[in-house]
């Protein structure tokens, strides 16, 4: 019997054992099946059924290379999103799937499976509606980052995480794609339609004013410890279905702004609004997916506050108009970051499907730059824009 006591790449078979044998979570190994799941780049998601009962799990391992590119990266990170969602579930066990073991020599993480959930980003490109997103994926922001911040937890003991999560390598990427090669591509690694290099070379590259405020978000992201973030909640870390939502994936995890999630969230929904602008004419979709933005600005301005006068526990802290400075400082960096988040994901190498699924017409240029417009306008002018409904007009500013 293996011992699972030094880390290696599991294989199928390996995956039956483990589970079955070592963690002793299925009886019978022979009615086991195994299937790898994993879309994404990083790392290696097996499934497995009990072919008799339909009893599954999740285990998704780090491997020290990269499942896409082979290039080699701290299997760390593994440990990390273990921590994080251990801590995410005791306080919003709705909204995360439940951990059952992990297992630091493997880089193993053995979780609930939730397929009956799927990948938000596919489901919206699909014009899929949810009616209860935007109640819920506030909720779910507002209680997880003002309870891991100092507001609420014992500073002793926030001290002890924010070293436990210090993320060099996943941050180490966040600060190149997200922070400077898209304003420098000192890499060579940006992706732009012919037609679209002077615009990009213009209004980004040369656009001061812009690197000034980037400079400034990067700054901030790399030294604001303010909450334990989920570090890549863009709209494929969240799972949905009628019956609510689940989040995954925070490898990337690290104590840094609350804007820094807040921003991907909202800056993710709205690559799947321009889509349907440009693409999709379903306009009971784009009408719930515009109010769903707007309603997720809204409620989690809201609720941020509402979560630091209900937990909160120094009166210092209880204050009405530091309350009101603090929560609106988040909502700016949220802002700033949406921004930095649709630059990056239409310019850097990684692009979102709702850009790389666009077919290559006029219209997709018009889309990037519409974009690139409205990401601009929300980092330079995101003291200005205090409400949903004001980020909404902003947006169609920029499309028409
Ligand atoms: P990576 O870190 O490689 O991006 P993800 O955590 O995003 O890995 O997982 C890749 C895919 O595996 C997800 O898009 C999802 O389809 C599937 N997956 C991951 N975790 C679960 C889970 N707990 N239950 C069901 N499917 C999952
Ligand atoms: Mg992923």
């Amino acid at each position: 019997m293996k011992t699972f006591n030094n880390h290696f790449l599991m294989s199928h078979e390996d995956v039956k054992e483990y589970v079955a044998n070592h963690l002793g979570l299925f009886e019978n190994i022979n009615v086991l099946q195994v299937e790898e799941i994993g879309d994404g780049n990083i790392n290696y998601v097996f499934k497995v059924i009990n072919s008799e009962t339909g009893k599954s799990v999740i285990v998704k391992q780090a491997d020290v290379l990269l499942r896409s590119s082979g290039r080699p990266l701290d299997i760390n990170r593994n440990k990390i999103e273990a921590d994080i969602l251990k801590i995410q579930y005791d306080l919003m066990s709705d909204f995360i799937p439940e951990i059952y073991d992990y297992n630091e020599k493997m880089a193993a993480l053995t979780m609930e499976d939730i397929s009956a959930y799927k990948n938000l980003r596919y489901e919206l490109l699909n014009k899929k509606q949810f009616p209860k997103l935007a109640e819920e994926i506030s909720e779910f922001m507002a209680q997880v980052l003002v309870s891991t911040s100092d507001l609420v937890w014992d500073r002793k003991d926030k001290k002890e995480q924010v070293k436990n999560f210090i993320n060099i390598d996943m941050c180490d990427i966040s600060e190149d794609l997200v922070f400077t090669e898209p304003y420098y591509d000192y890499k060579n690694q940006n992706i732009i339609l012919e037609d679209n290099k002077e615009f990009v070379e213009e209004f980004i590259y040369q656009n001061e004013e812009l690197s000034v405020q980037v400079a400034i978000l990067r700054d901030k992201y790399m030294n604001y410890a303010q909450s334990l973030v989920h570090g890549d909640l863009h709209s494929g870390s969240i799972f949905a279905n009628q019956e609510g939502i689940k989040i995954i994936d925070p490898e990337f995890a690290f104590y840094g702004p609350m804007g820094y999630d807040i921003g991907n969230v909202i800056g993710n929904l709205f690559f799947s609004l321009a889509h349907n602008d440009f693409f999709n004419t379903d306009a009971s979709f784009k009408k719930w997916l515009s109010d769903t933005i707007v309603s997720i600005y809204d409620l989690t301005k809201e609720k941020l506050s509402n979560v630091i006068k209900e937990k909160a526990t120094l009166p210092l802290y209880q204050n009405e108009t530091f309350i009101k400075i603090y929560v609106d400082n988040v909502m700016q960096d949220a802002l700033g970051y949406a921004g930095t988040e649709m630059i990056r994901r239409t310019i850097g190498d990684s692009k979102v499907k709702e850009i790389s699924s666009a077919p290559e017409t006029k219209e997709r240029i018009k889309m990037e730059r519409a974009i690139l417009t409205f990401a601009t306008a929300c980092i330079l002018d995101r003291d200005k824009i205090k409400t949903g409904s004001q980020l909404m007009r902003r947006y169609h500013l920029a499309m028409y």
